[in-house]
């Protein structure tokens, strides 16, 4: 079942995640519907935030795009397609090296993109399904997804990561959906 998206001035998007300790039925449950709810608004990435859950669970499909990735397993390169889509559990990135910038968006910031500079390549380590930990490299919009929902699911957004011009150019359209959100919430 598709899920309704959190948009921007919810405070749980602010909320850090809580870690998943154990995969129940109920998690495996919020993964078929944050997976359904991610293609269903051709999204790259969701986070469990954006659907209203903190904890420490994001899903990435970049089919969705033609924009290229790259992505190593034990040094040995993989078809990132063939891992595609990535369930993450506590996930957690490091290694961060060199820089790219590109046009970045979010499915809880309806049409507002911005150029955002992220590291080219990360490590990343997560929970499968299964309960088994496991860990790749990747560059280009997959390096980029896996920061973007990481942030997310420490409470921090794209804006953050923009530059102050950038965001300075976009207050009033964040400001109008700050509201509008605000006045939805108060509504339910
Ligand atoms: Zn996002």
């Amino acid at each position: 079942m598709p899920l309704e998206i959190v948009k921007y001035g919810d405070p749980i998007l602010r909320t850090k995640g809580k870690q998943v300790s154990k995969i129940t039925p109920e998690i495996e449950q919020l993964v078929t519907d944050m997976l359904e709810t991610m293609r269903e608004n051709a999204g790259v990435g969701l986070a469990a935030q954006q659907v209203g859950k903190a904890i420490q669970l994001t899903v990435i499909d970049t089919r969705q795009t033609d924009r290229p990735s790259t992505l190593e397993i034990d040094g040995k390169a993989v078809e990132p397609a063939s891992m595609m889509p990535l369930v993450l559990i506590n996930p957690v990135v490091n290694e961060a090296e060199g820089e790219q910038i590109g046009p970045e968006g979010c499915l809880s910031f309806p049409e507002i993109t911005a150029e955002i500079r992220r590291a080219d390549r990360v490590r990343v380590e997560a929970t499968n399904l299964k309960g088994e930990r496991f860990r790749f490299h990747c560059t280009g919009l997959l390096s980029r997804a896996a920061q973007h929902e990481v942030d997310h699911l420490n409470g921090i957004l794209f804006i953050d990561r923009m530059d102050s011009a950038t965001k300075a150019g976009l207050s009033g359209r964040l400001k109008r959906l700050q509201k509008e959100t605000k006045k939805n919430l108060k509504r339910r």
